[in-house]
């Protein structure tokens, strides 16, 4: 399981300063999460303006 970040996600960077595992880079139009690295803590949601990063 790992978080994933939803289309909705306008790339403002405020997860990826948060992710205690650095597992979020920005993409192509939007952040995304590298699933092998995420430990599924919840801080990205919990930072996210839009609610873009989703549990799978
Ligand atoms: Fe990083 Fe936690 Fe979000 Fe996974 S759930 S991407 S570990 S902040
Ligand atoms: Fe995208 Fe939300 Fe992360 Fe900002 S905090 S880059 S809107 S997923």
């Amino acid at each position: 399981m790992a978080y994933k970040i939803t289309d909705e996600c306008i790339s403002c960077g405020a997860c990826a300063a948060e992710c205690p595992v650095g597992a979020i880079s920005e993409g192509d139009g939007k952040y995304v999460i590298d699933a092998d690295t995420c430990i599924d803590c919840g801080a990205c949601a919990g930072t996210c303006p839009v609610s873009a990063p989703v549990a799978e």
